[in-house]
């Protein structure tokens, strides 16, 4: 949305499924920023917002966009917000929004876990119908070197009790996480993970290095070593041809990807395949991506 009848606290930061959505932030930053691949919020002190200051910014939104139909909570991973602050901003935005389908929100799995299953059925009954989570791979080496917080089991756990609630989730990896050494053991126990997840949607987005890769390379203890574009296609070809999922709706459409790909695995899995070899067998092998800060 381009005009905005609230100041909202910049950098704001959505899903680009959610262009079109009313966006509330509920909290501003992320509770963990930690990872050592993100710079989103590092200029943002992790703060929840009073619904008292939440309620007049829905109530001038919905004086602009009455009509609006689908609502993003920001900012980082809003949803490691309890219910009891939840459920106010959800039923206010159902109060405010006579045509409201759809309310969703970046989240960690730890955010899931933390509630109970009533509690995200409550949710889910008040529009909070997909949450987006960036899972980066299934390997716990991986997981840990670029200190996410989360587990293969963390994840998995958190993702499939917002399932069993209703809530859809729409998953995002980074393709040359682990760099050269550990490509084959990223794509295999990513397409891991996703095959055990099978959730609606499927991103992939590509490393880049805000901090440097310098800082990038701390975490790996030395061990870190650049792919090529060409390599990263290659290992992006190896997750995919080990899905085995049905009807995801996938995505790499990122500012990052140097290759826009997109389909429903159920029919385009052999076309996205085709399109990844063909980019492989065009590329040289000497370009390297950027690694300037994309996020
Ligand atoms: S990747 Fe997500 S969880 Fe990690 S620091 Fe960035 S916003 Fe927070």
């Amino acid at each position: 949305m381009f005009f905005t009848p609230i100041k909202y606290n910049e950098p704001v930061f959505r899903p680009p499924a959610e262009a079109q959505s009313v966006i509330i932030q509920a909290t501003l930053g992320c509770s963990w920023n930690k990872c050592a691949f993100c710079e989103m919020y590092t200029s943002k002190k992790f703060t929840v917002r009073s619904f008292d200051t939440i309620k007049p910014e829905i109530i001038q939104l919905a004086q602009s966009f009455p009509k609006a139909k689908k609502f993003f909570l920001a900012d980082g991973n809003a949803f490691v917000l309890s219910p009891d602050k939840l459920l106010p901003v959800l039923t206010a935005i159902n109060h405010q929004f006579e045509r409201a389908q759809r309310i969703s929100s970046y989240a960690l799995p730890k955010d899931i876990l933390s509630k109970s299953e009533k509690e995200l059925k409550a949710l889910r009954a008040l529009g909070l119908k997909l949450l987006y989570v960036g899972i980066e791979t299934g390997d716990d080496e991986l997981l840990k070197r670029v200190n996410k917080g989360e587990t293969f089991d963390t994840t998995v756990n958190g993702i499939q009790k917002a399932h069993d609630a209703g809530i859809d989730t729409s998953i995002m990896i980074i393709n040359g996480l682990g760099g050269r050494k550990y490509s084959r053991q990223y794509a295999l126990r990513s397409a891991d993970i996703i095959n055990r997840l099978q959730p609606k949607f499927l991103s992939t987005l590509t490393l880049s290095m805000p901090f440097g890769q310098k800082h990038f390379q701390h975490h790996f203890k030395g061990d870190y070593q650049q792919q090529t574009v060409k390599e990263l296609f290659e290992e992006l070809l190896l997750f995919i041809r080990h899905l085995d999922v049905d009807n995801v709706i996938y995505r790499s459409d990122h500012v990052s990807n140097n290759l826009v790909l997109k389909g429903v695995f159920a029919k385009d899995k052999e076309q996205i395949i085709s399109q990844l070899k063909n980019a492989i067998n065009t590329t040289p092998d000497n370009i390297y991506p950027s690694t300037l800060a994309i996020l």
